[in-house]
């Protein structure tokens, strides 16, 4: 703590990537920080992501260079820092004429190549797709591609050694922990939490709190915080599907789709495929989620435009 009796500096609510990432960030500048997390590590959004450390290669599209670059000279870091949990992947793009001309995709990935500073990963190439071997999976219709650099990560585990790595450097990390209540306090922060095995209810005073609740936020903001914010966040839900993986070799896909949105499908595990992914507005409870049938069915068109394999609803694990 901070040498306030049991002030600390900083109080982060949620055990996901944000928090876990603030909290080591936090200790390691020498700040005392608690944080709690309500279920256990990355039991949120961060075990559910597309588990890709990338740029974001299709907001260079909306001129967000300085967003990529940032992303990209992280992407570096990541890599360097925790080789063992990321690993460099090659994302092969079939390229589709009627949703992007080559020109636009070669300028955007030769911007890719060279925004952040790439060291460790192989450059971009253009592939033959009627004779590279990664082409093999890939209708007739489409002869040209592009394949590129990104990284995978472990995400659940990315979150876990950043919590980790914050409790080494001094920060009290609870898990199935949930924060209560939250009010401010002649100044401070006076925040509840409950342990979720005892209903033991501890009260701790911190300098700064940090909402990290992820699609919980609002839930924080109004029911924990009891605001009441006109600043509501809008949830947006990203389906995956997961089949079984239905092509040869390491590499991953990008396809464009009709609508300009771009789907992934990686490798996942040791034989299946992740894919995906949606993006439509969700107003439900967070633990409710679950992808509908009409994105299943437009993941699988979006792959089935591209692909000669032919998914079906009964691929889908
Ligand atoms: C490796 C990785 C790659 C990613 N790649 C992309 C990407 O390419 N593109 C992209 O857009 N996004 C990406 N994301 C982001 C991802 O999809 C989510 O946006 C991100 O995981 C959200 O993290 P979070 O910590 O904000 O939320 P969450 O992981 O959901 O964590 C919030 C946590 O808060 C806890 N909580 C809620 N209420 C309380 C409470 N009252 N008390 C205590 N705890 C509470 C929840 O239980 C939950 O664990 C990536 C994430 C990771 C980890």
């Amino acid at each position: 703590m901070s040498g306030d009796g049991d002030i600390v500096d900083l109080f982060v609510i949620g055990g996901g990537v944000n928090g876990a990432g603030i909290a080591r960030d936090a200790a390691g500048r020498g700040l005392s920080v608690i944080l709690c997390e309500k279920d256990d590590l990355a039991e949120g959004t961060s075990s559910r992501s597309g588990k890709l450390v990338h740029g974001g290669l299709r907001y260079l599209e909306y001129y967000e260079f300085r967003l990529v670059r940032e992303a990209l000279i992280e992407r570096e870091v990541l890599l360097e820092s925790a080789p063992h949990i990321i690993w460099p992947m090659r994302f092969v793009l079939p390229h589709s004429p009627d949703d992007r001309p080559a020109w636009l995709v070669r300028i955007g990935l030769f911007l890719y190549d060279h925004l952040g500073g790439r060291k460790r990963l192989p450059p971009t190439r253009t592939l033959n797709l009627r004779t590279a071997p990664e082409g093999a999976p890939i209708k007739d219709a489409f002869m040209r591609g592009f394949e590129y650099s990104d990284c995978w990560v472990d995400d659940a585990r990315l979150v876990v050694i950043n919590a980790l790595d914050a409790a080494e450097r001094g920060a009290k990390v609870f898990t199935r922990t949930a924060c209560t209540a939250a009010r401010r306090d002649k100044g401070l922060w006076s925040v509840e939490m409950r342990d979720g095995r005892t209903g033991v209810k501890t009260t701790v005073r911190a300098k700064a709190l940090i909402n990290a609740a992820g699609p919980w936020v609002n839930d924080v903001v109004n029911r924990v915080a009891g605001q009441n914010s006109k600043r509501n966040v809008r949830l947006v839900k990203g389906s995956h599907i997961v089949v079984p993986k239905f092509w040869e070799g390491r590499q991953a896909y990008l396809v464009q789709n009709n609508d300009k949105r771009v789907i992934f499908i990686n490798p996942y595990q040791n034989d299946l495929a992740l894919i995906g992914t949606t993006d439509i507005p969700y107003e439900g409870r967070p633990e409710d989620v679950a992808a509908e049938e009409s994105e299943i069915d437009y993941l699988i068109k979006a792959i089935n435009r591209y692909f000669k394999r032919g998914l079906t609803r009964g691929d889908v694990v």
